[in-house]
């Protein structure tokens, strides 16, 4: 998702709405409004709602409330939500209702822009599909083209990858389309922008020609939108809306660090009290991320940075680190704020209090999707106590002194 300045949230769904929801459009879509609020009321094979909630699902997401029975009943959908809001178990989910497990063919096949990615789904794939026996196979560049042949030919179900290993794969005969009947595009305005395009397009060619396609992004620009018409059947379109962040069920508090000088330690002390899953540190500039986790590294702290002075694909990779679970401290500034979006994250440190109010909701806000709930502690100096004051009013909430037992509040 695009982040920083040029992102606005509000005027990307104005244009998403108009793109997806004008009147002309309608004669290209199919009309779909059905919810379901638990997966049990979704009709799903049995051992797949074990495997759901094997993986720990308790009740499906709003994307997964609408998008996981159209596609599991073979229609072409176009779904779009913000990242992190479960759109890769709403795919998983549908293409596993649908394989036909007494044929040991490939029948679905899942195109993402990164390796990680690919092998990140295919992992969920695997997993939600536990109880089914499912055999998936991610088939990304960087690995032995001779085991991926092997493992293609001794038989699966789904087969998740990169355009180009696909390609090849396909190519070679190794990779057998004949029996393809879904295919997916993950993260698809990148798939479907720059680079991927032709490959996309070159990889459609050689599947047969009806085939179920699912294209699922957090954002959809009207020229993806526009290419998507050219190899879809009237798809489902489900636009799940930003959900509005709130403080409520976040427990705020405050240290009186006093000094500048004494964060770091104060920040030291914190991590080793508490045993946190999952946390996230926010500092104001880049050059202070950078600094503070060096300091963190030099006492044997494991921690992730992330901030805008890296590229884009480095960024993503450490982004795609921590949401599974592999990383488990993050630094980084307002600029990723919004981007962030990690539901398993229990604790947010602002080790600098933000400069405006607004970037604090942003920070420690919560969508409440799964219900999660949260604690936030922000390290104020003695120059900061007006700006602490300022966020109080601005949000009319009560941020208090972090408490001795808060061991047993997280
Ligand atoms: P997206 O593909 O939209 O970026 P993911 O499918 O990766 O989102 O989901 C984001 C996180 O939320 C993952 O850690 C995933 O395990 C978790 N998650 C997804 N659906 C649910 C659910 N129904 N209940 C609890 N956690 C969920």
């Amino acid at each position: 998702m695009a982040e920083g300045n040029a992102y606005d949230a509000k005027a990307f769904d104005q244009k998403m709405e108009e793109v997806m929801g004008g009147g002309e459009t309608n004669e290209y879509f199919t009309d779909w409004n059905e919810t379901y609020e638990s997966f049990d009321q979704m009709n799903l094979h049995e051992n797949l709602l074990r495997g759901i909630y094997a993986y720990g699902f308790e009740k499906p997401s709003a994307i997964q409330q609408k998008g996981i029975v159209p596609f599991g009943k073979g229609l072409d959908v176009i779904q779009q939500a913000q990242s992190g809001t479960g759109k890769t178990a709403t795919f998983c989910a549908g293409i596993l209702q649908n394989l036909d497990y007494t044929l040991v063919e490939c029948q679905a096949l899942v195109l993402a822009p990164t390796r990680e990615l690919a092998q990140q789904i295919e992992k969920v794939m695997r997993a939600l599909g536990d109880y089914l026996n499912v055999k998936c196979h991610a088939c990304v560049g960087g690995t032995s083209v001779r085991e991926d042949t092997r493992i293609l030919q001794s038989g699966v179900h789904v087969v998740v990858g990169t355009p180009g290993r696909v390609y090849d794969m396909l190519r070679r005969r190794a990779l057998r389309a004949d029996a393809i009947k879904m295919f997916v595009l993950d993260e698809a305005d990148e798939m479907l922008s720059r680079g991927f395009k032709d490959q996309i397009y070159d990889i459609f060619q050689l599947l047969p020609p009806k085939i179920q396609v699912g294209v699922f992004s957090a954002t959809l620009p009207p020229e993806a939108l526009e290419i998507t018409r050219k190899f879809m059947n009237k798809p489902v379109r489900i636009l799940v809306k930003r959900d509005e962040l709130t403080l409520e069920g976040i427990k705020q508090f405050y240290v009186n660090v006093e000094r500048e000088d004494w964060k770091l330690d104060t920040l030291c002390d914190l991590y080793e009290t508490l045993a946190i899953t999952q946390s996230v540190i926010f500092a104001n500039t880049r050059r202070k991320v950078d600094w503070l986790t060096d300091k963190m590294r030099e006492r044997d702290h494991t921690v992730s940075a992330t901030h805008g002075d890296m590229d884009q694909n480095t960024r993503d990779v450490i982004m795609r680190e921590f949401r599974s679970g592999s990383s488990r401290v993050l630094i980084t500034t307002d600029l990723l704020a919004r981007g962030i979006d990690v539901q398993q994250v229990s604790l947010v440190i602002n080790y600098d209090l933000p400069n405006n109010p607004e970037n604090y909701l942003h920070r420690i806000g919560r969508s409440g999707r799964f219900g999660r709930k949260g604690v936030a502690i922000n390290f104020v100096t003695n120059d900061d106590e007006r700006l602490l004051q300022d966020i109080q009013r601005f949000y009319n909430t009560v941020i208090e002194e972090l408490p001795s037992n808060i061991a047993d509040l997280i």
